[in-house]
């Protein structure tokens, strides 16, 4: 087979680069050298699947064993502001080491692969898709935004509004205080340290609205509920969230 003189120069050039500037996988240490490849290599990347676990049909939670989605005990007994929310994973594993690569060593690449994930498995849902009029992404303050050089759920939600062909509003949802991260609280200490963070911008456009929240990591669901609560304040009609993983 003849190549083309782009073909072969695109061809050198990989040899070049891989001569020169030789990447390695972030995970396994392989080198990266099938064409595409950037940060993790191709079997790690495989490596990231979504739970089969049945799930709690409202918050989300994942179930040991087999059967299928149901409301967990909590959710039958509370009264959550947030009506449904999916994980792609548990946060474990590949999908933990991922999610990690991506926020603290500012790989942004693997948000825009995160996001194509959750479209491409919790994209087909039904009933957490049908009627959703706005992809708002949860904010980080923005002198945290700017160290990081982005904001990680602004990329996944991008992402899926992109692929779903949903309106993203990325200016309406905003972190007024740069609080501790949720991480190194205790679970009743993190209702408080999310309380009256966040705000809304141009509010009259959420009027109505079922909005889907976008996040990285779901811990106690504390900054989704807050969340919720300040957009359903400001007139959404309903919000729904999806996230990366469960912890
Ligand atoms: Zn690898
Ligand atoms: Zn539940």
């Amino acid at each position: 087979m003849r190549h083309s003189w782009r073909q072969r120069l695109s061809s050198w050039g990989k040899i070049a680069e891989l001569l020169f500037f030789p990447s390695f996988c972030e995970l396994c240490r392989a080198l990266l050298e099938n064409p595409g490849e950037r940060v993790i290599c191709r079997l790690c990347l495989a490596k990231i699947r979504p739970c089969p676990a049945p799930f709690c049909l409202a918050c989300g939670r994942f179930f040991e064993g087999a059967g299928s989605p149901h409301l967990c005990l909590e959710c039958l007994r509370g009264n959550s502001p947030l009506i449904k929310h999916r994980s792609f994973a548990r946060y474990e594993g590949v999908v933990k080491d991922v999610i990690l690569l991506f926020k603290y060593r500012s790989f942004e690449i693997l948000g825009t692969f995160l996001g194509d994930l959750l479209a491409g498995t919790l994209g087909h849902e039904e009933d957490l898709w049908e009627g959703v009029g706005a992809i708002i992404p949860v904010p980080l303050h923005p002198i945290k935004r700017k160290k990081r050089g982005f904001n990680q759920a602004q990329v996944l939600a991008a992402r899926l509004a992109r692929s779903k062909k949903i309106k993203l509003l990325d200016r309406h949802l905003f972190k007024l205080k740069d609080v501790p991260p949720q991480t190194t609280l205790e679970a009743e200490e993190r209702e408080k340290n999310v309380r009256g963070v966040f705000d809304v911008r141009r509010g009259q456009e959420l009027k109505g609205k079922t909005v889907l929240l976008v996040d990285d990591v779901y811990t106690t669901g504390a900054t989704l509920r807050e969340c919720s609560r300040v957009l359903k304040k400001a007139g959404a009609r309903e919000v729904r969230a999806v996230t990366v993983a469960r912890a």
